[in-house]
């Protein structure tokens, strides 16, 4: 333990964000770049290196938490690194990007405000990243063994990184034009700059990972075909159906999918569009789902300059504190103020759209919503509530159903799928078909970066079992595993 006493001597500190009215005009991340330098040693210092460490139970990769947090405070950034990475392959994207599970569990946050976990992981890994500390890792020896990965977020990322440094032959097929999954076009840019993206894939290759982008397994390749070419297959194809809301107006132009929009935008920052085919500016938005998908909306709509941006969500507005049924160590359902919320627009809450109505050129013009109340185990309109809303630009965020089925891949390779519609595996992460094995959103449904790398690895040990009969590599979760409760 570091410093005896200093979570008693040290309060929380968190990294700085830039003025609203600066990162408004552009997509840079909205932190202020080198800020957490001169606080984190004296906030890992924080860290009461408790018996039982709860954080390494709220974090799905197990990540040593104390052992870094020690490091940290001692300035021993090359062991704070190895022992990062011991158990993360990507920290950098969850050091930016996690909600932090581990900080709702963190033993000190039952009677102060917890360690600032994920800002001491960012650190680290961009401290890495600058020293030259993250070198390519490539295996000894090859296995003569062969495993297609389909889907280059960070669960087919996490996979091949493990299979490949196994010694195994690993390409990764993308239908994308570029690798990352939803880090790349989901994410927007001020959340995470695609640069950590790039310079992991430069890494990947070097190790031998192969990427093939352009290509969508069941539609340009068949399924069949692949396995028959590899000695197994891990699909990490992500959950990418979007949730529709079939109300009257839905076809109406203006009126799109979260994943139509924020893509758009992603592939602006990446150079490929001057004039973007989708844009807010100019337009008065609403984002329907109150969740971190609509957030990234909110935020890439101020960006571009609407004239208004409303968020609504059916669900009554969170409490500050946890209550009750959501105590210590679980992941509370809070009132979260994101950095886009920060920089304006208006959240509403207990509503429900009924339609939406569009000008003569059918482009959507007004949104109907009523207010709602949650009795008789559903939600009911308030009569006399009904109002419009200005709405030239509509973008729906609530959320997705599964894995997409359009292409054929499940049904070329015959999968079976879970109640909720997600690929069902056993317990190495196999589905039923032999050799094949599935990880992250495919598997679990919607989840988090965190889960998808945690399961990329887990879904690794799986293959490399399968491919060779036994194995070292790590298994952080199981397939049933449910975080306390994200
Ligand atoms: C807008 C948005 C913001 C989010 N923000 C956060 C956040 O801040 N923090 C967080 O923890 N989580 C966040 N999430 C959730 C997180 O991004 C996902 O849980 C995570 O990316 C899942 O990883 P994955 O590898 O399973 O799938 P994905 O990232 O969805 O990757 C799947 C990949 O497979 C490809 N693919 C699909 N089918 C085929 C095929 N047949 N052939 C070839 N390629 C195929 C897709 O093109 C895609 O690139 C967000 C999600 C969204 C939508
Ligand atoms: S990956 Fe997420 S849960 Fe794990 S230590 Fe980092 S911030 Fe915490």
């Amino acid at each position: 333990m570091a410093d005896p006493k200093g979570f008693l001597t040290t309060g929380r500190q968190v990294a700085q964000t830039r003025p609203v009215a600066e990162r408004v005009k552009d997509w840079n991340e909205v932190y202020v770049p080198g800020s957490l330098l001169p606080i984190v040693g004296k906030q890992a210092g924080r860290c009461m290196d408790c018996g039982i460490p709860f954080c390494h139970n709220g974090c799905p990769l197990g990540n040593l938490i104390p052992e870094w947090n020690d490091y940290v405070y001692r300035e021993d950034w090359q062991a704070a690194g190895e022992r990062l990475h011991a158990t993360n392959n990507f920290p950098e994207f969850t050091g930016r990007l996690c909600p932090a599970p581990c900080e709702a569990a963190c033993v000190l946050g039952i009677n102060q405000p917890p360690v600032t976990i994920k800002n001491v992981e960012v650190t680290i890994i961009d401290k890495a990243w600058e020293a030259g500390g993250v070198t390519p890792q490539p295996p000894e020896r090859l296995s003569a063994k062969t495993v297609a990965v389909i889907g280059s977020g960070p669960a087919g990322l996490a996979a091949a990184q493990q299979l490949t440094r196994a010694g195994h032959t690993v390409a990764v097929y993308e239908r994308a034009d570029r690798v990352g999954g939803l880090l790349r076009y989901g994410i927007p840019e001020f959340k995470m700059e695609k640069r950590h993206i790039n310079r992991r894939i430069e890494q990947m290759r070097a190790e031998g990972t192969r990427f093939r982008t352009g290509i969508e397994v069941g539609r340009d390749l068949d399924a069949r075909e692949l396995r028959r070419r590899y000695d197994a297959v891990v699909i990490a194809a992500g959950a990418t159906t979007s949730r529709d809301l079939p109300v009257p107006g839905r076809e109406l132009n203006g009126v799109h999918f979260a994943m139509e929009y924020l893509p758009v935008a992603n592939k602006v920052q990446e150079g490929d569009f001057v004039t973007p085919p989708l844009t807010a500016e100019g337009k008065h938005v609403v984002v329907i789902g109150g969740g971190d998908t609509g957030a990234d909306c909110v935020g890439t709509a101020h960006r571009q300059g609407a004239l208004s941006v409303t968020q609504l969500e059916i669900m009554p507005r969170p409490g500050e504190e946890r209550n009750a049924n959501q105590p210590w160590p679980t992941f509370p359902m809070l009132y979260k103020v994101t950095s886009a919320h920060e920089e304006g627009g208006e959240r509403v809450y207990s509503v429900s759209t009924t339609h939406f109505e569009g000008d003569e050129d059918g482009n959507v013009q007004w949104l109907h919503l009523v207010e709602v109340e949650f009795t008789d185990g559903r939600f009911q309109p308030k009569p006399g509530t009904e109002r419009r809303i200005p709405a030239q630009l509509v973008t729906l965020a609530l959320g997705f159903t599964g894995t997409d089925r359009a292409n054929g891949l499940v049904e070329q390779f015959g999968l079976e799928l879970d109640e909720r519609g997600n690929v069902a595996r056993d317990a190495d992460f196999m589905t039923n078909v032999d050799g094949v094995f599935v990880a992250g959103d495919a598997g679990r449904g919607q989840s988090l970066i965190v889960w998808a790398i945690a399961e990329g690895r887990s879904a690794a040990r799986g293959v490399d079992r399968y491919l060779t009969g036994t194995s070292t590599l790590p298994a952080p979760v199981r397939p049933t595993d449910r975080a306390l409760t994200v």
